[in-house]
């Protein structure tokens, strides 16, 4: 399903976009259509922009000619042009559902700026203007009405929406929807069936990321099977990656504090716990630098607070978990260091991508201890029901079910309060989708089937295991990223399978400053027969294929054992506690496992 398209590394001649698509399936590589739309028109009137930048207008054309589309294109590339241009050039409304209030908000203002009618329903309105926007939305006044998922799951909302034309259906950070996906909301779960009840009207969905998986299950979940992809890529020049390893948590304080004096601009610094937040915010409050804070155990009124004065440029650094910054239109993020990794590169890639919105050059830099590994771990040990929990969340409603046959969320949650409500969610739309529970209209959940054996909750509980044995893949891969002395985009792109024409980014510290250099003066680059890049010189390969535990010694860096071994990499603990990867080439085989085994 997924359609490939080359990158180039290149700039644009307006120096905005960061990759030029080449896409030899698409309709206008070569060629511009002529305007059959009255799109150029409203492009220069309402938006005031000269130009489709690559790939807008195939997804626009797309949806104008009623497919069901899937937009991948990078953060900053022009998504919300994608749905505006046809909700302005088709009757009727386009209904966008969004993840975040904030966003929302930011979103729909802009649009009424330049003239053009949204509404929005959220959980802040009051009660005047929720009917007032109600009003809007019935007499079809607003072009767009943007919704968040849980309230177009609302079966009174979708009546009301049902009463206008709806043209044209949206779903803004996509990726949501995937339970393979870093930042999966149950809510997402109800949208196949909203756009059922809305008359099955063209569907737009958009992300900036999305491994194969999750492509295919957006449109799974969808019910869309054959959405036209349109995929630009994540390639994105101006983003500079780089790792710095350290071994200990002084260490790590040290180089971030280093790092925030030597880089100037809007900073944000991710963390992966509120903890750790808390804590940088005590070691930062005796320097120089104003920040702000933001993680999800803040108040509302906090979070909004430290959003506006970073946002206002009153706070040139923000301190936050991944609770921040989704949606964040700031477009001269200079700097965007994690001081401790996310669980998988998806996460890592959105998170670092909210630098450089504007094109511009951004650094993007990981602070890694291996011992990080052990946070991501903790959470993946959580996250995922077993046999024994699925039972117990039935069990709960077939107790609850003697009194009533419906219950509410909020009952089943008192009556388990051992689980987050996240986590019974997910329970319980994996209850639904197995067919033993139904969600009323009432959001209340009845038993539907009453006899579920054993067997059928550890079919269940199975599926959310290999679930869970994918996030530790995931994981795996994170840390590969951290370790590689490969192309740092390299990686990237190959996590989300995404084929190039070149082996070096020419911009990240790998590229920049190879770990090889200090081995070699002249590195040959080539190709293997995996087609993976690889680095190396001319010298022929170990006489001896390496394997774990093997002693090894790499020249002016030292001997070790082999921990890894991936294609044409190795990667080898140093008595230090580094590890470090290189290309087979450069490790000298001392011992082999076995032998030290057997003698
Ligand atoms: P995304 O959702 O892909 O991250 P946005 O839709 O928020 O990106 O757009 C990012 C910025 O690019 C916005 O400021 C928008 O006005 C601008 N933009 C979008 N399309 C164009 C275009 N064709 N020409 C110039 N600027 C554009
Ligand atoms: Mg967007």
């Amino acid at each position: 399903m997924m359609r490939s398209s080359r990158v180039q590394p290149e700039e644009n001649a307006d120096g905005t976009m960061t990759a030029e698509i080449h896409d030899a399936n698409s309709p206008h590589a070569d060629i511009e259509e002529p305007d059959q739309n009255g799109l150029e028109e409203s492009l220069h009137e309402i938006f005031g922009l000269s130009h489709l930048r690559p790939g807008q207008r195939e997804v626009i054309e797309s949806v104008l000619n009623g497919r069901d589309t899937l937009a991948v294109m990078p953060t900053g590339s022009g998504k919300s042009l994608c749905y505006q241009l046809p909700a302005l050039n088709l009757p009727g409304t386009a209904i966008v559902v969004s993840p975040l209030i904030s966003l929302m908000k930011d979103q729909a203002e802009k649009l009424e700026e330049i003239g053009v009618d949204a509404a929005q329903v959220n959980s802040t309105l009051n009660a005047e203007q929720e009917s007032e926007a109600l009003e809007n939305i019935r007499s079809a006044d607003s072009d767009v009405v943007f919704v968040t998922p849980e309230r177009i799951s609302d079966p009174d909302f979708i009546t009301d929406l049902q009463a206008i034309p709806t043209n044209l259906f949206v779903i803004d950070e996509a990726h949501c929807i995937s339970q393979w996906g870093h930042d999966f909301r149950p809510a997402y779960l109800g949208l196949g069936d909203a756009i059922k009840a809305l008359g099955n009207p063209t569907v737009l969905a958009l992300t900036a990321t999305a491994t194969p998986e999750v492509i295919e299950d957006i449109a799974q979940q969808l019910g869309r099977p054959s959405m036209h992809v349109v995929n630009m890529g994540i390639y994105r020049s101006n983003l500079n990656y780089s790792v710095i390893q350290v071994t200990n948590p002084e260490e790590k304080l040290e180089k971030l504090q280093e790092l925030i004096q030597k880089n100037e601009g809007n900073r944000i610094i991710y963390t992966a716990t509120v903890k750790a937040v808390e804590e940088l915010a005590t070691a930062l409050a005796g320097t120089n630098t104003g920040f702000a804070l933001y993680h999800g155990r803040l108040s509302r009124k906090a979070r909004a607070e430290s959003q506006e004065s970073f946002m206002e440029g009153k706070s040139k650094v923000m301190v936050a978990t991944n609770a921040f910054g989704m949606g964040i239109d700031k477009p001269d993020i200079r700097f965007v260091v994690h001081f401790q990794m996310p669980g998988t590169l998806e996460a890592y890639y959105q998170e670092s991508g909210r630098g450089g919105r504007d094109g511009k050059t951004a650094e993007c830099t990981l602070l890694f201890d291996a011992q990080d590994k052990r946070i991501q771990q903790f959470f993946l040990a959580r996250h995922h029901p077993d046999q024994e929990d699925l039972h117990e969340v039935y069990k709960a409603i077939q107790d609850l079910s003697a009194d009533r046959p419906v219950s509410k969320f909020e009952r089943l949650k008192e009556k388990i309060s051992k689980f987050s409500a996240r986590r019974l969610q997910v329970m319980l739309r994996l209850l639904e989708e197995e067919g033993i529970l139904r969600r009323d209209k009432s959001l209340g959940y009845r038993l539907r089937k009453k006899d579920v054996k054993a067997e059928d909750l550890s079919r269940l509980a199975e599926d959310a295991h290999r679930k869970a044995e994918h996030e530790r893949e995931a994981l795996e891969r994170m840390v590969f990223y951290a370790q590689s002395g490969f192309c740092r985009w390299k990686v990237l792109l190959e996590y989300f399978n995404e084929e190039v024409e070149w082996n070096h980014c020419g911009h990240c510290d790998n590229c920049i400053n190879p770990p090889e250099n200090a081995l070699s003066a002249h590195p040959v680059q080539r190709q293997d027969k995996t087609g993976q890049m690889a680095f190396g010189t001319d010298k022929s390969p170990p006489e001896k294929e390496l394997t774990v535990g093997d002693e090894v010694e790499v020249e002016k860096v030292g001997k070790g054992k082999v921990v890894s071994i991936r294609y044409d990499m190795v990667t080898v603990l140093f008595p230090d506690s580094q590890t470090r990867t290189f290309m087979k080439n450069y490790v000298r085989l001392l011992q082999q496992a076995s032998e030290n085994k057997g003698e």
